[in-house]
């Protein structure tokens, strides 16, 4: 079929479980044909689209007809182990009406952490967008313990933005029940204004979405503009929106503004940037001063041992490491040259002076500009 001409190609659909139950205590069957409707339709004019569905752990605990905490088993893995099925048995069902194959894929933070696990996932889902199957994507809840929190991420806002950058979508749109990012909690504030869109997610508007307290799903605002964060800087746009609004979906994809829109950052990072900013695997952070941070981010140079105040965390070269500036914010993150010991050692003090200090230098940027995100 002819592609129309629509702003985004390739989109990311990530489904709450509010909006899957409609508020209910099991899968609402109605809400869940009417957004498979869109996206078949939208996957049918051509467009890549995938899914990131929460509502496992919800049809689980239907299922079982559960509400008591189960003694000695952890409750959230029998949840989802048992809900999984159901889940993807309605969009199973769904999409056949339409001759969609879709396929389910089960991610935990741990699968993504090493380099070839990230291009593994990557290839995995990339095929099945070019097989023109539909993929729907969970956390792999039943082995991502809560013990762990490096290898979970616990929220399907974080895994949906994860996604986004993996397969580097255009668009992702977290529809949940609320219509967007306001000035204040709506619940609290009857004067409270949906804010249409965002350029940059700067500290204000983190503080706003820490301040709204959200009913809906895992998550709550603070961890959907965190989330949003991570996906802008990959390039992607972002959209919050109510999933109940009519055609949702499909307005949104042919660019109508609905909801809160988040602009990218950067135009496109190439694939190995997208992995160093997911953050799957920093090892530490580094302080650097303000002329350093000012470098970093308006002259995009490569940060220089001078220009570290101080360090956190034990890292090897090669690591990832985030990088903050004297305020306590995160300006970007980069694969290091030199080891957490190393730089110990060397911060502070001129690039000509790294092999006197330390008899070797790996050359004289402790993160070089090539492998470094600023955000
Ligand atoms: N993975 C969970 C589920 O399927 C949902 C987590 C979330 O909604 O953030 O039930």
């Amino acid at each position: 079929m002819a592609k129309l001409s629509l702003p985004y190609n390739r989109i990311v659909v990530k489904l709450g479980t509010n909006l899957l139950t409609g508020g209910s205590s099991q899968l609402d069957k109605d809400i869940m044909s009417n957004l498979s409707a869109q996206i078949a339709r939208l996957h049918q004019q051509g467009l890549e689209m995938l899914i990131v569905s929460s509502g496992a752990i919800a049809a689980g605990r239907h299922k079982l007809g559960l509400t008591k905490g189960l003694k000695g088993i952890p409750y959230r893995q029998v949840l989802a182990s048992v809900g999984q099925n159901s889940l993807m048995n309605v969009y199973e069902n769904l999409f056949s009406q339409y001759n969609i194959t879709v396929a389910q894929a089960l991610l935990t933070k741990a699968d993504l952490a090493d380099r070839s696990g990230y291009l593994n996932a990557r290839n995995a889902l990339l095929s099945l967008l070019e097989l023109r199957v539909l993929c729907i994507v969970n956390e792999n809840d039943v082995v991502a313990v809560d013990e762990i929190q490096e290898a979970r991420f616990g929220d399907n806002d974080n895994l949906s933005a994860m996604v986004a950058n993996l397969i580097d979508a255009d668009l992702l749109t977290m529809l949940t029940d609320i219509a967007g990012l306001y000035t204040a909690d709506p619940q609290r504030h009857p004067d409270a204004r949906l804010i249409p869109r965002v350029k940059r997610i700067d500290p204000e508007i983190e503080r706003l979405a820490a301040d709204t307290q959200n009913k809906s799903g895992t998550g709550g605002m603070a961890t959907k503009v965190e989330a949003a964060k991570l996906a802008t800087a990959s390039g992607v746009t972002v959209i919050f929106a109510d999933g109940h609004e009519p055609d949702v979906i499909l307005r949104l994809a042919s660019g109508e503004a609905i909801g809160t829109i988040f602009s990218p950052v950067h135009t496109r990072l190439e694939s190995r940037k997208r992995w160093i900013l997911s953050g799957l695997c920093v090892r530490g952070k580094l302080i650097v001063d303000s002329g350093a941070a000012m470098a970093l981010k308006s002259q995009r140079r490569s940060l220089l041992a001078a220009g570290i105040k101080s360090l956190q965390g034990r890292f090897q070269r090669g690591d990832i490491v985030n990088i903050q500036d004297p305020q306590g914010i995160r300006i970007g993150c980069g694969i290091t040259n030199y080891s957490s010991a190393d730089i110990e050692t060397i911060m502070g003090s001129h690039s000509g002076r790294i092999t006197a200090l330390l008899g070797y230098d790996y050359g004289t940027e402790v993160v070089h500009r090539n492998n470094l995100v600023i955000l």
